[in-house]
């Protein structure tokens, strides 16, 4: 686990300056790069020693029972599991016959550097063959955001004390064999041999391979190129060779100290579910034919001005604190490079940077990643919510199932279908579909993007609508209630009235209204009636939401308040996260909290609670709260923030942000916190800046901790770019062009003009005692510079 940073703390790239075996599998995910549509973990080279290897695409999946026990009605039969496809960054090298293997010889020195604005890992290691053969190795790597099949590598070797036989050995390399796993459920199930060869073929430089994926039927190609040269004086030889399971392309030289022997090696990838074999066999061989053609300078160079254009318009600026600045980049490079390119597909909890949680998409995406792609990179946002609307027919047909109207939309899934065995925490929490409401609402307002509005917003909302008024109903009172459904906070199951699910339903039901009235057309297409969205209206307006007066706060769900309190006393620091060392029977009946749930409804609803009431049930919740989930940290800084816990905001600020580079829940080895990452950005521009957004109203309430003394962050808003400075005495809000923007600041309206910057004053933030966390769940003091447990 890495506690005490193993990096470098500086401001625009991640720097290991010596290579700890022992953290080769959390390397290998902090240092992944993606696109979105292709992840390379980042294994060395020479593919060992590894962790984990990892080479993903996005939507291959194989197909792998889910046996129960027992089996039950509505069940889902099979699970889709992300699968390791043909390696493409292999680059094998042997010095006078000898293995470059750093567990054998001497490393004199290694170090990696991922740089956030050029978008390349590169790494310098120098090694002494066990036969006493000094080399210097350096490669660059990156995974192309232009050209998205694309994967590509420069490595350079030379020999520096005497003349060297030097092979470097390029390989493509389908069915690797991957190390056991554990028995934690939130770890990937392994298979082996997913792919199946139906092609393969080796000529020069060049190799190409088509697999296919079994049950999954989906057909996978990867072909690799080389360029190779160096000094040049040097005469090297070429082989290559192909197999069923790949191939490889070695270049031999003898070189004397001083001279290079470098090879570029483009790699291009390709799947479908419908092509044929020569389809996807040309489509592989095209896509390296573009790559060869721009050349390694010119991926280089595109992808740098990719992310300068990227930077420009999402950068956070963090005075106070360089390790939360470095952090909240890397943050925003891994959100961009798990989204960049994912073009209606999903967005998985891991990015494509591991196989955790079998390469699954939750609500993680809709309600923590599109917060931060709607303001940054809206076209990311607009693709991730087309792939949610691609999946619309197979909803509709699991709401059929359950026996509901509508779209249920699934728990967790790669393709589309429900992919959750456990169904308490699986199908019952249906708050994914307000979820993904909620992220249309917000990615339409904030874009202004009436295309996708008409098209697949009305028809997401629509559906979503359909599924709260037939899974709700009216009591006799008329009051609407929403029984039997499990919230964000899975150690309570199956509850009636989770506040945050009916919140979210709630806004759900009105916008699906507002958006049928907005266009009749579509809306008679889809066969909405005025009868059907009046009575959406009714079932928003009838709501029920609960309340605990004897002490004065909102229950997470009805009853909840009158539970038992979990004994956190005799609850050992070893025992967290709970739910391996608990059964689910005993977290249910208790009040205990996995993640922010009702507190999340105040940070997304807050316009159904008062001041005072969002300062008493943060306070309730607090002590009880754990964070078995990476999703808490960075909801309980936005409000914390907001209730004037500034200092409290500013410690799970730092839980968020750090939970990869420091490696808080001991997994970062299966893959990055995608939602986490993207709560640390969340924490700073929604906690610190203050930033909500209701009715179509954006909103700000800044004010910075202690630990801060300024934040500057920008966001991309209807076409319009607006830039955000905050000290502890003032902000100051810039918009670069466009037309004029209303905005709030405090509580007052601000009419933004084009470059006519508006300065207010911040008042001093009431003090207020800090509440408490469970014993041993206490988020670290940053200010302090105490180091998290
Ligand atoms: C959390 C879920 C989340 C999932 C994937 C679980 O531990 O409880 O809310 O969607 O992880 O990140």
């Amino acid at each position: 686990m890495i506690r005490q940073s193993a990096f470098a703390v500086e401001p625009w790239s991640l720097r290991e300056t010596t290579l700890d075996q022992d953290l080769l599998a959390q390397t290998e995910s902090v240092f992944a790069l993606s696109n979105g549509h292709l992840g390379w973990r980042g294994n060395l080279d020479e593919g060992e020693p590894h962790g984990l290897p990892g080479t993903y695409l996005n939507g291959v999946f194989a197909l792998r029972p889910l046996p129960y026990a027992e089996a039950g009605y509505g069940f889902p039969e099979s699970g889709q599991t992300v699968i390791n496809v043909t390696n493409g960054k292999l680059i094998r090298l042997y010095v006078d016959d000898e293995p470059f293997d750093i567990r054998y010889g001497e490393l004199r020195s290694h170090e990696r550097m991922l740089d956030f604005r050029a978008g390349t890992l590169s790494r310098t290691a120098e090694w002494v063959s066990p036969a006493g053969q000094a080399v210097r190795i350096s490669s660059t790597r990156l995974v192309s955001l232009t050209q998205r099949a694309i994967g590509a590598i420069s490595y350079e070797v030379e020999p520096l004390d005497g003349p060297a036989r030097i092979s470097v050995q390029s390989e493509l390399l389908a069915n690797e064999q991957l190390p056991e796993r554990g028995g934690d459920p939130r770890v990937s199930a392994v298979l082996d041999n997913p792919l199946l060869c139906e092609y393969h073929s080796g000529d020069g430089t060049r190799v190409v391979v088509v697999h296919t994926t079994g049950a999954s039927g989906l057909r996978v190609g990867a072909a690799m190129d080389h360029l190779i040269d160096g000094s040049s004086d040097i005469k090297v030889q070429v082989e290559s060779q192909a197999y069923t399971d790949g191939g490889v392309v070695t270049a031999t030289a003898l070189l004397q100290p001083g001279q290079k022997l470098r090879m570029v090696k483009y790699v291009a990838y390709g799947w479908s579910g419908s092509r044929t074999l020569p389809a996807v066999r040309d489509q592989v061989w095209a896509a390296l034919s573009a790559a060869k053609q721009s050349g390694w300078d010119g991926l280089v160079a595109d992808q740098r001005e990719y992310l300068d254009d990227f930077w420009d318009r999402a950068d956070v600026e963090v005075d106070g604190d360089a390790e939360v600045q470095q952090a909240v980049r890397f943050a925003l490079f891994h959100v961009l490079q798990a989204g960049a390119r994912a073009e209606n597909r999903a967005i998985p909890a891991k990015g494509l940077t591991g196989p955790g949680y079998d390469g699954h998409a939750f609500w993680d995406t809709e309600t923590y990643v599109l917060p931060l792609l709607s303001v940054t990179t809206p076209a990311a946002a607009a693709n991730a919510l087309r792939w949610r609307h691609s999946t619309l027919p197979m909803a509709i047909e699991r709401a059929s199932q359950l026996g509901l109207k509508g779209a249920a939309f699934p728990w967790r899934t790669i393709a589309g279908q429900e992919c959750s065995g456990y169904w308490p925490a699986g199908t019952a929490a249906f708050h994914v579909n307000a979820d993904i409401a909620n992220a249309v609402i917000r990615y339409v307002d904030l874009s202004g993007d009436e295309a996708f509005d008409r098209g697949p917003g009305i028809e997401l909302l629509t559906h979503t609508a359909r599924l709260w008024r037939s899974l709700g109903h009216h009591d006799a009172q008329g009051r609407f209630h929403i029984d039997g459904v499990t919230g964000p906070d899975e150690y309570s199951a199956l509850a009636n009235n989770n506040v945050y699910t009916n919140l979210m339903a709630q806004q759900n039901l009105v916008a699906a209204a507002d958006a049928a009235k907005r266009y009749p057309d579509r809306a008679r297409e889809l066969g909405v009636n005025p009868e059907e969205s009046a009575g959406w209206r009714d079932a928003a307006q009838a709501m029920s939401i609960p309340y605990d007066e004897a002490q004065g706060v909102h229950p997470q769900d009805e009853g909840f308040t009158r539970l038992q309190v979990w004994d956190f006393a005799d609850t050992t620091p070893e025992q967290y996260p709970l739910l391996l060392n608990f059964t689910y029977f005993d977290l249910y009946r208790k009040q205990v909290v996995k993640q922010a749930d009702l507190v999340l409804a105040m940070a997304l609803r807050g316009d159904a609670f008062t001041p005072a009431q969002k300062l008493a049930n943060f306070d309730y919740y607090e002590p009880m709260t754990v964070r078995d989930s990476s999703l808490s940290a960075c909801t309980q800084a936005v409000m914390a923030a907001e209730v004037g816990h500034l200092d409290l905001a500013f410690d799970y600020l730092g839980e968020a942000a750090l939970m990869d580079l420091r490696d808080l829940e001991n997994n970062t080895r299966d893959g990055v916190h995608i939602a986490s990452l993207a709560g640390a950005w969340m924490a700073l521009v929604a906690g610190f800046g203050g930033l909500r957004h209701e009715d179509g109203m954006v909103s700000f309430a800044p004010r910075l901790p202690e630990g801060l003394s300024r934040l500057a962050f920008s966001l991309f808003l209807r076409g319009r770019r607006l830039h955000v400075e905050v000290t502890h005495a003032e902000a100051r809000y810039v918009l670069d062009d466009g037309e004029p923007l209303t905005v709030m600041h405090h509580g007052l309206h601000l009419n933004l003009k084009p470059d006519k910057p508006e300065v207010r004053p911040i008042s001093a933030a009431p003090v207020r005692p800090r509440p408490t966390q469970p014993p041993g769940r206490e988020p670290a003091h940053r200010l302090g510079g105490e180091q998290p447990k």
